[in-house]
């Protein structure tokens, strides 16, 4: 474990990204902006030594916390180190912010990227300095989902989209359609008549989707399938999906067992319990979220678990880390 040299801990930071945060300031900045507000972390001598155990154990002190946020001084210059500790943030439901004077391209091959939500890039411009800006100090600075940063510019072939209920999946598929050109095929297009899920507790028509959609996926090819209205028990007419090198798949059961390994490149997007909550409380009301609470929910969950759905997947985006996409 190598040790981490840094200024200082704020345990409860509401500044330093959405939501309460842990913020580590590191120790050792080699940009030197003019007009940094944190000279003191410069040197990279100065400071104090700390291993990533002891910063897990204040972490952990904050059962409330929603993120955890790497600045400094450049949290990069120590990426290697900073890493594991961003990596056990994620994996424990928090967000990895990281404030950087080096832009998204200089650090692609970085330890510390893949296991961020969030960057904000670039050296501090005190030209372009302006306090409106949210998160960022001036104005060529850049706000990054690094996740769907990653993932925009690994897609190719067929990209599977799944996660929780509220996380973001429609909308991500929407970004990344127009980004790439894709066109995207929603899997709630695929509800099995009578609402029922199968043996597996998955809950689309697993077999049309196999007839339908499946066989054109790879190959980019024109085709079309009837989407399920659930409102009124029926099908639609054909739908048309153009041909396209890139398509993308998005919706609950996407990354179920037998619809896997039709994929190039696989997401799983996650959201908090309160977020969630949150969200569904504004798109169904009180109402319809008690519907979700008692059957949806828990079906999706249960789900998860069985088939370690979060597990498989290439990329983890956090539906709630960045309050935009990429900018
Ligand atoms: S990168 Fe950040 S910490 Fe380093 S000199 Fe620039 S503003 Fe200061």
């Amino acid at each position: 474990m190598s040790p981490l040299r840094i200024a200082s801990m704020l345990h409860d930071s509401a500044v330093d990204g959405p939501g309460v945060r842990f913020s580590l300031f590191t120790q050792g900045c080699p940009h030197r902006c003019p007009g940094c507000h944190n000279p003191e972390t410069h040197s990279f001598s100065g400071g104090s030594e700390v291993d990533e155990d002891e910063v897990w154990a204040e972490i952990e002190r904050n059962p409330l916390l929603q993120g955890v946020t790497l600045t400094g001084g450049e949290p990069f210059a120590q990426d290697a180190a900073l890493a594991p500790l961003a990596k056990r943030a994620r994996e424990r439901g928090l967000s990895v912010w990281a404030f950087t004077g080096y832009t998204f391209d200089e650090l692609l091959a970085s330890p510390l990227l893949p296991h961020c939500d969030v960057l904000v890039d670039g050296r501090y411009e005190r030209g372009r300095n302006s306090p409106e800006l949210p998160w960022r100090g001036s104005s060529n600075q850049r706000v990054i989902n690094v996740q769907e940063e990653l993932l925009s510019r690994a897609a190719g072939g067929v990209v599977g989209i799944d996660g929780r209920c509220c996380a973001g999946k429609t909308s991500l598929a929407a970004r990344l359609s127009r980004r790439l050109g894709a066109p995207v095929i929603h899997l709630d297009d695929f509800f099995p008549p009578g609402k029922k899920p199968d043996g597996d507790g998955v809950n689309i028509d697993t077999e049309r989707f196999l007839e339908e959609a499946a066989p054109y996926l790879r190959s980019g090819e024109a085709f079309s399938y009837r989407r399920y209205i659930c409102r009124a028990g029926e099908y639609s007419d054909p739908v048309a999906v153009p041909a396209a090198p890139l398509r993308i798949v998005e919706g609950s059961y996407a990354l179920s067992p037998r619809l896997r390994g039709l994929y190039s490149v696989s997401v799983f997007m996650d959201i908090g319990a309160a977020a969630q909550r949150e969200r569904l409380l504004t798109r169904e009301g009180a109402r319809g979220m008690r519907a979700y609470a008692e059957r949806w929910l828990p079906l999706e969950e249960s789900y998860f678990e069985r088939f370690d759905v979060r597990g498989c997947a290439d990329y983890l985006i956090n539906g709630a880390a960045a309050e935009r996409p990429a900018e």
